[in-house]
């Protein structure tokens, strides 16, 4: 007998694409199906079969506070009753920006869209009108949301030259995105050597989640900061995950470095689709109808994801970063001690709310080194996490995350179902 879940794929391919909404929730990677959920409630969820599940995925990262925490819950509510959309100003969107502002040390202006992704392309834009420049630097393994010129893959060595990561990316789309390693200053250096003075922006996410979970080495990102100010290049931090994750001012606040442009998402919409982008005042001065750079939104500054975001932050300015951040550390560490008994080889990378078991015996800190990772292991272990009740990204590169919903029962759980992993 199929599962309802099973039944729901099967109706759901013939008429969405691959039966989801974003590729990686098929599950495909890890040689699993998807499980349709009916509901969430702190850290748990619960599938359509009536199975639940401790969820270390929470919705990709925007659930800081868990599923249908109440207070968010009761301020979408409310603003639901007031109406969803008026194309017209509303206060939440100024109190939302404010709150954003005085958070992160780098702001001191900020636009809302509605994704990650419309968030990194307007910066990216925003940052080319500013200098009067084309090339952005990215690094391998970042990613920034599917606009055309974040979808540049590795090409094969060649030096400064990126093919783009999909069909439907022209090659001219991506002909001024510059792709080098996560974690390496030399060749950022060489790039500045070289093209310089064509840099419009370095775009980097200060803490990489989307390779795994990759910490910037000391100095790297302070690197960064100099080559860019020195070479009149705008640095932009995408924060769209490390945004009120790693603490409440952001990478920026925790690593004390003064990005130009900074991307948000996810979080700063607690759990509605926003995406902001912002920055120092003499940059966001620059976007319509302040100045000349265009961009616009129908839904942007969405009264209910305005409320959800707004309710989201202030519960977060009260909530114990560093009290979550121990037990996290705590938790990775008997994660360590249990795999080793298993003798599996791993490597866990963690900071704050976030961490990444990958296997493989070394050191992980770029892309390269991600992708020694056993893929196979790991859809072992996903399969296994899942058929016990825990459910965990259906792919060996991203971070799990934590939330303050989260029990040291939900720990213990999770513990307990790697003890029995037999790899
Ligand atoms: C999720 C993510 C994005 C894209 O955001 P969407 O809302 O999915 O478009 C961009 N950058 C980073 C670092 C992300 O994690």
């Amino acid at each position: 007998m199929p599962s309802r879940s099973q039944k729901l794929f099967q109706e759901a391919k013939k008429y969405i694409p691959g039966g989801v909404n974003s590729p990686v929730r098929a599950c495909s990677s890890v040689g699993a199906e998807p499980i349709f959920i009916a509901s969430g409630r702190g850290a748990r969820i619960s599938s359509v079969d009536d199975r639940d599940y401790v969820d270390f995925v929470l919705s990709w990262g925007p659930l800081l506070l868990g599923h249908a925490h109440p207070k968010v819950n009761e301020a979408i509510h409310a603003a639901a009753e007031r109406g969803s959309s008026f194309g017209a100003p509303c206060p939440d969107e100024v109190e939302l920006a404010k709150v954003i502002v005085e958070a992160l040390p780098g702001v001191e202006m900020v636009r809302m869209v509605n994704s990650g992704t419309e968030a990194a392309m307007s910066a990216l834009r925003l940052a080319r009108a500013c200098t009067g420049r084309n090339k952005v630097l990215k690094f391998d393994g970042c990613y920034h949301g599917h606009a055309d010129a974040f979808l540049a893959g590795a090409g094969s060595g060649v030096a400064t030259l990126s093919i783009p990561g999909t069909p439907g990316v022209p090659a001219a789309a991506v002909a001024d995105t510059l792709l080098r390693p996560y974690n390496d200053l030399q060749p950022v250096k060489a790039i500045f050597t070289d093209h310089g003075a064509d840099l419009a922006a370095v775009i980097v996410e200060p803490v990489a989640a989307n390779m795994g979970l990759v910490l910037p080495l000391p100095d790297f990102l302070e690197g960064l900061r100099d080559l860019c100010r020195a070479n009149g290049s705008l640095l932009i931090f995408d924060e769209v995950i490390t945004g009120f994750r790693i603490g409440y001012q952001g990478a920026q606040g925790r690593f004390n470095i003064d990005p130009d442009l900074t991307v948000l998402g996810k979080i700063i919409g607690g759990g509605l689709p926003v995406g902001a982008y912002g920055g120092k005042a003499e940059y966001m001065r620059q976007i319509a109808p302040q100045g000349q750079v265009y961009q616009a939104g129908t839904l942007s500054g969405n009264p209910l994801a305005m409320a959800a975001g707004l309710a989201t932050l202030k519960i977060l300015q009260g909530c114990d970063y560093a009290g979550l951040e121990k037990r996290v550390e705590n938790f990775c560490r008997e994660l360590e001690l249990i795999f080793q008994s298993l003798g599996i080889d791993v490597c866990i990378n963690r900071v704050a709310s976030m961490f990444t078991i990958f296997f493989t015996s070394q050191r992980v800190t770029d892309f390269a080194s991600a992708k020694t990772a056993d893929a196979a292991l790991y859809a072992r272990f996903f399969k296994h996490m899942r058929d016990q009740g825990l459910f965990i990204a259906p792919s060996a590169f991203e971070a799990a995350m934590i939330s303050f919903a989260h029990t040291d029962d939900d720990f213990i759980s999770f513990a307990r179902a790697v003890k029995s992993f037999t790899g």
